[in-house]
């Protein structure tokens, strides 16, 4: 079986459930009150698919989005990247854009690109139809999921959908 490493950044406005996303998909649970502190900086969990298997590195912002001149750094090497919006806050949609912004900015060209609309178990509360969401990623080329991290819907899911994304090993 092969073995891929993979830097995976997460973006997005500060709670959408970045952190939320990355314990889910490590350790499958959930705290309602993750405390940001805590939230992981930097966490590694190995996937496999179809033989091969990734070790994905994730890189979280935990808290640190206002801290911009860290972008550089944060993005140097990732192979992928994770922007993501709460579907019950549409200010945290309109950003997206920024994020994309940025990552083209300091990220590589052939970076691979996702989009998480958090928070789906939450439908009372939706503010972004999937529908608007889904064409906007449509036009920037990128996968598309809405997830939750309480219930676990799509989590996994996203990430198998970019390793099938990543350009094969040369
Ligand atoms: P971050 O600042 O983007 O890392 O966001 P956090 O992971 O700290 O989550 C912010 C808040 O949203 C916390 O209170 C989480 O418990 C909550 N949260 C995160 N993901 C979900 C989700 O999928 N569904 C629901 N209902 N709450 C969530």
């Amino acid at each position: 079986m092969s073995m891929r490493e993979i830097k995976l950044c997460l973006l997005g406005d500060s709670g959408v459930g970045k952190s939320s996303l990355v314990v889910r998909f490590v350790n499958d649970k959930f705290t309602a009150n993750l405390e940001s502190t805590i939230g992981a900086s930097f966490m590694s969990k190995t996937l496999v698919v179809n033989d091969t298997s990734y070790k994905f590195q994730i890189w979280d912002t935990a808290g640190q989005e206002k801290y911009r001149g860290l972008a550089p750094m944060y993005y140097r090497g990732a192979a992928a990247a994770i922007v993501v919006y709460d579907v019950t806050r549409e200010a945290s949609f309109q950003t997206l854009k920024d994020w994309i912004r940025e990552l083209k900015q300091y990220g590589s060209d052939n970076i691979v690109l996702a989009i998480a609309g958090n928070k789906c178990d939450l439908e009372d509360l939706r503010e972004v139809s999937t529908r608007t969401a889904l064409e906007y990623a449509e036009e920037n080329n990128a996968i598309f999921c809405e997830t939750s991290a309480k219930t676990a819907h799509n989590v996994s899911q996203i990430f198998t959908l970019i390793t099938q994304r990543l350009p094969s090993e040369s």
